[in-house]
């Protein structure tokens, strides 16, 4: 599932197909172009390949191609919707250079499109550069998942394929993006992190000069 919309309900009714999701009108798109990510956080959906197969964000097909995620916009008329997500079942921006081409293209149609990044941060560290001026003009929002106050216990949920040093550098791409990016957050879940956790990530982000936004915990 490439294009869908978020519902609210747990598990896989949570995620619909954009084709299934009758009238898009002030709704979210998500988009979903990637399996692939640094990360193996211990939470996520993805843990196995049973899990993998079973979710429909599971791209079974492979990643689509630039012209079929713009053919299946095609079909849709964007000036109504809230806002677009680039999100998904694996992190964006491992496709950074189609991501940026699908924006581009839509906002061609869709100057005043408003264009939002989930992602876990790691792209400079994935490209071995600052990657944060290619957000500019494309991206409104940046939303960075900052799941822990400290970096040994980022480190011990997502697992990066880059080691303690990714906790720095998604502090720095967030610092980073706000050069280029009007919105940057970072993220945490209520519930799964304890309030004095909650309120150390709240130093951090004030520190850093982006907001924190603690998300609804859906279990
Ligand atoms: S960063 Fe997101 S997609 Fe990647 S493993 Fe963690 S939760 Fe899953």
């Amino acid at each position: 599932m490439v294009l869908y919309t978020v519902t609210g309900k747990v598990g896989e009714e949570g995620y619909l197909d954009i084709a299934k999701s009758g009238d898009l009108t002030g709704k979210n798109i998500y988009v979903n172009m990637t399996n692939k990510c640094p990360c193996s956080c211990v939470f996520c959906l993805r843990q196995t390949k049973k899990q993998q197969e079973n979710n429909t964000l599971w791209l079974k097909d492979g990643e689509p191609s630039i012209e079929e995620v713009l053919e299946l916009f095609s079909k849709y008329d964007l000036n109504i919707i809230n806002e677009l997500v680039f999100c998904g079942f694996g992190e964006p921006l491992e496709r950074l250079e189609d991501v940026c081409a699908v924006i581009d293209s839509l906002k061609n149609t869709y100057p005043n499109l408003k264009v939002r990044l989930n992602t876990i941060g790691l792209a400079n560290l994935i490209y071995g550069r600052d990657v944060t001026p290619e957000l500019e003009g494309r991206f409104d929002t940046v939303s960075i998942s900052l799941n822990a106050p400290d970096e040994n216990e980022f480190l011990e949920l997502t697992r990066s394929r880059y080691g303690i040093q990714s906790y720095a550098a998604i502090k720095d791409f967030a610092v980073l993006a706000k050069r280029y990016v009007p919105h940057v957050v970072m993220t945490v879940v209520d519930k799964v992190m304890p309030e004095d956790k909650i309120k150390r990530c709240r130093q951090i982000c004030k520190d850093l000069g982006v907001t924190l936004r603690v998300r609804p915990f859906e279990n």
